[in-house]
């Protein structure tokens, strides 16, 4: 295989393409590496060559790191995989130094090779770093593509010189958003930012390149760090402004991770420690602190779930054998909030839609509000008007049943009441062809007994979007007990054509996330009404890592709607209702109008243009704080354990059939503590054993719900871990 490809040309310039074999974007792999090094090897050895230019054979340039290769390099490595780690990553940080420092002499700082990067499209991770090791960076107008460095995003830092390079070159606080938010721009937002250096018209990107390349002069290829008197843009940690940015970056840092993170407080210390030193020192600490942020547990369960799990879920790992089921025409039935969501973000995926409504009005309102989220598009110049006009045009929006003719997939979502929807089912399968696929969006009723109104089990299934449809990413596939493998293809060939995550599990009460994300909630309240302050209780969760602490986590999703889903799983429950304690909190504030965020008054307090305030007063007069509170730790075993027991009791009855989806779906569908990689993720964190000790503890406290399930005691007694034991070891980067 062979990923890069040298061809020198007439000019005297040799072109590097980056190509792998196979794949829609390139990957830097470690034969890739080895590639571009001999590539380079040959044109500095080669004095007909003038200078160089690399660019991509694909649309894009690169879409970043295979980060498989961490995983192999320490698993290489033995008995010392900090050492293997340091010396593979100082490998690489060789190599992208021999392309900046070009053959030049370090002294007179002359005769090197100019090398120019020339990026057709999307260049991310290493995709960057290696344009940054370049002299010239050029890329092609094409405002689709998008160029940055998002590793932070799956719980690492740019470790192969992003770091160190793109502080140097904008200051610490202009790198912040790029580095410690791994934001991302198009080439036109890239360039004023001063990312890269050109942006040029796509058909002449590679001449552009070679023509600078022809004409560099010694000067142009030496990078200020490597010149005399560089001084820190911005001004190093020990100069007055530069210590109130450091100073201002570590506060802003540890506010938003709380500690949890390791990977943004270790691509600080890079920074501000490599701000000290000369360049190739620099290089030297990033590699050490990316090799710790390596080592340490969360970044590899991070890269497990958010970058691993999550694509093998997105490319089908858990699709049934069946042909393409690709959707061509979809019926959304319901125009309401969930309904008008789906419509839009599948006609933004190509796909033609029928919105269908009681009448025209509701059916036009929601189309309405696929034209609303365009026009945020437009305003933001991410979509043009004709882009947004050709989306409109895919969905019409009627009250006709009959317009269903010819959809092989439609998707229910009208009110959550069995006969409404028996009704709607029955209608719709009228109209549709009969090997069309019925889908139901609720969020609570069995799918096997929804089934019962199709005239086809085998061929209804659940397909559960989040809200908001258009930013959560998670959707959850739910199998009915006679639903059929074509059923369930058909909703993850859907799901990838909408670009989200799937999971699959078993119909249950609740199914997967909302039965977890219920327990969680239901902690918060119920130690409020023991007493807990509200503060140490919010407070517990967000530096655990939650994004919401329970208490304004149900105010966003409305007090009404908790008390709507406790009266109901009390009428099905009966006297096994283990939740008395929190509705006699749910009740009384929705007895006081307390309604949540829609309402402006929940357990917080809200101003009259909604902004939330802070805890409000009410709840402490109502249930006074007791005179001894509990630790800290405790509060947070509680509300973690709340959700992760419950995670495992799923998995343990089979609702739940594969531990990575249980991870991926705990962060993207309720922003389960992310750095931990999930639930199963944090129980092999701290171990098995560890944890069937905290539930012992909190059993003998609080009660039965912090049981430590079988399945928990069976892996603390052997030993075993949760991934060791389930997870596919090649899908294991731990
Ligand atoms: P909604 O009240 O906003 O919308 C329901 C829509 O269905 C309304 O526009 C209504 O006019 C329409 N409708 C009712 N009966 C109809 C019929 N017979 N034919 C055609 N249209 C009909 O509700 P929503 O929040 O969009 O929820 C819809 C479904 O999605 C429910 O099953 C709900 O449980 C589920 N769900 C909701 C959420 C959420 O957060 N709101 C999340 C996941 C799933």
């Amino acid at each position: 295989m062979t990923d890069f490809t040298y061809d020198l040309h007439d000019d005297g310039v040799a072109v590097i393409i980056w190509d792998v074999p196979n794949k829609s974007m390139n990957v830097m792999s470690r034969d890739g590496f080895a590639e571009l090094d001999a590539c380079i090897d040959r044109a500095l050895g080669d004095d007909t060559v003038k200078g160089v230019v690399i660019t991509s054979g694909k649309d894009s340039f690169a879409g970043g790191m295979d980060l498989n290769i961490i995983a192999r390099m320490r698993a290489e490595a033995g008995d010392d995989p900090a050492g293997g780690l340091l010396a593979g990553l100082m490998q690489i940080h060789g190599i992208l130094r021999k392309i900046e420092r070009a053959g030049m002499d370090p002294k007179t700082l002359k005769g090197g090779k100019p090398i120019a990067a020339a990026l057709p499209g999307t260049a991310l991770g290493i995709g960057y770093e290696l344009p940054l090791a370049c002299h010239r960076i050029f890329a092609a107008d094409n405002p689709k593509a998008k160029i940055g460095l998002p590793e932070i995003m799956v719980g690492i830092f740019p470790g192969a010189g992003g770091t160190t390079r793109v502080s140097r070159k904008l200051g610490a606080m202009a790198a912040a958003p790029f580095l410690l938010e791994g934001k991302l721009s198009d080439p036109k937002k890239a360039q004023q930012a001063g990312l890269i250096d050109e942006v040029v018209a796509p058909d002449e990107l590679l001449d552009k390149a070679k023509a600078w390349v022809l004409s560099a002069t010694d000067k142009d290829i030496v990078k200020p760090w490597d010149q005399k008197g560089f001084k820190y843009p911005g001004g190093a940690p020990y100069h007055p402004a530069g210590f109130m940015t450091f100073v201002g970056a570590s506060a802003m840092v540890h506010g938003k991770t709380k500690g949890v993170y390791p990977a943004a407080k270790a691509l600080l210390s890079a920074v501000y420690e490599g701000a000290l030193v000369p360049f190739d020192t620099a290089l030297k600490i990033e590699a050490r602190w990316f090799t710790s942020v390596l080592l340490n547990p969360s970044s590899s369960a991070m890269i497990r779930s958010l970058f691993i799990n999550k694509e093998a879920l997105e490319k089908g790992a858990n699709r049934p054998e069946a042909p393409d089921q690709k959707v061509r025409k979809l019926g959304v039935i319901g125009a309401g909030m969930m309904g008008a969501g789906i419509a839009y973000v599948s006609a933004n995926a190509g796909i033609e839609v029928v919105l269908i409504d009681r009448d025209q009005a509701a059916a036009d309102k929601g189309r309405a509000h696929a034209a609303g989220l365009l026009d945020k598009g437009v305003s933001r110049r991410k979509i043009t008007e004709a882009q947004k006009a050709e989306v409109l045009g895919r969905i019409t929006a009627t009250p006709d049943y009959a317009a269903l003719d010819g959809c092989d997939l439609v998707v229910e979502a009208v009110f959550e009441d069995p006969k409404v929807k028996a009704e709607t089912t029955a209608k719709a399968e009228a109209h549709l062809p009969q090997d069309a696929i019925f889908a139901t969006n609720t969020s609570t009723l069995p799918i096997t007994e929804l089934a019962k109104a199709s005239r086809s089990a085998e061929q209804f299934i659940g397909i559960h979007f989040f809200s908001p449809v258009d930013k959560m990413m998670l959707v959850e596939i739910i199998k009915g007990a006679q639903t059929g493998d074509r059923a369930v293809a058909k909703a993850l060939d859907f799901v990838r054509q909408i670009r989200k995550t799937p999971i699959v599990v078993n119909d249950a009460r609740y199914f997967y996330a909302n039965r977890c994300i219920l327990p969680y909630t239901n902690e918060g309240i119920r130690m409020l009404r023991d007493g807990v302050a509200p503060a140490l209780i919010e407070n517990a969760a967000k530096l655990v890592g939650m994004p919401l602490g329970p208490l304004q986590l149900t105010d966003e999703v409305s007090i009404d709607l908790g008390a709507k889903i406790a009266r109901a799983t009390k009428a099905a429950m009966g006297d096994a209702y283990p939740d008395d304690a929190v509705d006699e909190v749910v009740f009384w504030l929705e007895g006081e109008g307390r309604l949540g965020r829609k309402a402006n008054a929940g357990f917080y307090a809200y101003d009259e243009k909604g902004k939330r305030e802070g805890l409000w007063a009410g709840l402490t007069k109502r249930y006074p704080i007791a005179d001894a509170q509990p630790e800290l730790a405790d509060v947070q075993h509680r509300l973690l354990m709340a959700q992760v027991l419950e995670a495992v009791r799923a998995f343990e009855d089979g609702v739940l059939m594969d531990i990575r989806e249980g991870d991926v779906a705990a962060i993207l569908g309720w922003g389960f503590a992310p750095w931990s990689g999930g639930p199963f993720g944090w129980l092999d964190i701290i171990g098995a054993a560890k944890a069937v000790e905290i539930c012992d503890g909190l059993e003998a406290t609080y009660g039965a719900r912090f049981k430590a399930p079988d399945l928990l005691r069976d892996i603390a007694a052997k030993g075993d871990s949760f991934y060791g034991r389930f997870g596919p070891a090649s899908q294991d980067a731990a």
